[in-house]
């Protein structure tokens, strides 16, 4: 079998040109634009390039946004500070604080901190609660653009084995609830499971959020399998290049890692899955490009509940 290569980029665009739509009809209608909020502490250059683009696709869309840039010596309590004055501004939306926050500051109160109506990120508790319950909230970006690629591929979740690989609380653990809250039956592996290939390959669905370079072989995917590979990493020599690409595909990356030192990869061996799975996103190109857009949903979502239109 040969995998349909699932776009990240043909469904972020449809989800965007919706959002879009969305975004003039508010304005027209209401008279707003809606305002997102990006708070970015450090020098991260990931962090930069995260932010970077999702400030540039609010600007695409209408969405009004503000890029704030603090210092890397910036403390817990001045961060407090500054998440508070943007909850209190009624002209903001959502606010978006990038994650990882330098080793110093505490990642928890400022999550905590984020009124839970502006919080477009979902990682707030009371936003997490609610999705434990089933309830209406913000839901968090990754997984929710893992459920969007899968409607929109018509891909039917109702009562398949859902397998994640990874359970963290910004993808694999919100993913499964809302695999449940599409009625499939959810596993979660993690690094203390027992012979992961043997759970693995009994998945329907396959996703990925691990964090380490092609770790999913072939020998972890069922026959058909869809595969969703979460994961962004580096892969830096060409000898893992050639370990997880092939053809065409394999000279783009041999070419970029001479060029800048790396290619990025997913968490799962494309060569391999290719060879199993029906359908399996590519990296970059899949889940991230997602990411983007459903933070862009989520933005107009959080302007319209807590202004209750
Ligand atoms: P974390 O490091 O928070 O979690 C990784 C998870 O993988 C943990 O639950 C860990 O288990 C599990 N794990 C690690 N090693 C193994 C192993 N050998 N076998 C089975 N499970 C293992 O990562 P994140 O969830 O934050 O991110 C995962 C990946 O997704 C990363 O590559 C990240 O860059 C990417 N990502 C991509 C996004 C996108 O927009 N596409 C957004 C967010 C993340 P345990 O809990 O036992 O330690």
């Amino acid at each position: 079998m040969t995998a349909q290569i699932l776009s990240g980029k043909v469904i972020a665009d449809a989800i965007k040109a919706e959002v879009g739509k969305q975004v003039a009809s508010l304005e027209a209608v209401y008279g707003f634009k809606p305002c997102l909020v990006a708070v970015r502490v450090g020098e991260d250059p990931a962090s930069q390039v995260y932010v970077g683009n999702k400030v540039k696709a609010a600007a695409e869309l209408g969405i009004r946004s503000e890029h704030l840039h603090l210092p890397v010596g910036t403390d817990t309590d001045e961060l407090l500070a500054l998440v508070r004055a943007l909850n209190d501004r009624n002209d903001v939306d959502g606010i978006l604080v990038q994650l990882p926050l330098p080793e110093h500051i505490d990642e928890q109160l400022i999550i905590e901190a984020v009124d839970p109506e502006k919080d477009v990120d979902g990682f707030h508790p009371v936003n997490v609660g609610k999705l434990a319950l089933g309830h209406r909230s913000l839901i968090p970006c990754t997984p929710a653009g893992v459920i969007e690629i899968l409607k929109r591929a018509n891909i039917e979740v109702a009562g398949k084995h859902a397998v994640i690989v990874g359970r963290s609380n910004i993808v694999g653990k919100p993913l499964a609830l809302l695999f449940l809250r599409e009625n499939a039956t959810v596993t979660i592996c993690h690094s203390r499971t027992v012979d992961l290939a043997a759970v693995t390959s009994q998945a329907d669905i396959l996703v990925a959020a691990i964090g380490r370079a092609g770790f999913i072989r072939g020998n972890h995917i069922q026959d058909g399998a869809v595969v969703i590979d979460v994961g962004i990493n580096k892969a830096e020599t060409d000898e893992f290049a050639r370990d997880l690409f092939d053809g065409e595909e394999l000279d783009k990356r041999l070419n970029a890692i001479s060029k800048r030192g790396y290619t990025l990869v997913g968490d799962v061996n494309p060569k391999e899955a290719i060879q199993k799975a029906s359908h399996f996103t590519p990296v970059p190109g899949g889940v991230g490009l997602l990411t983007v857009a459903m933070l862009m949903k989520n933005t107009v979502e959080a302007a319209t509940l807590r202004r209750g239109i």
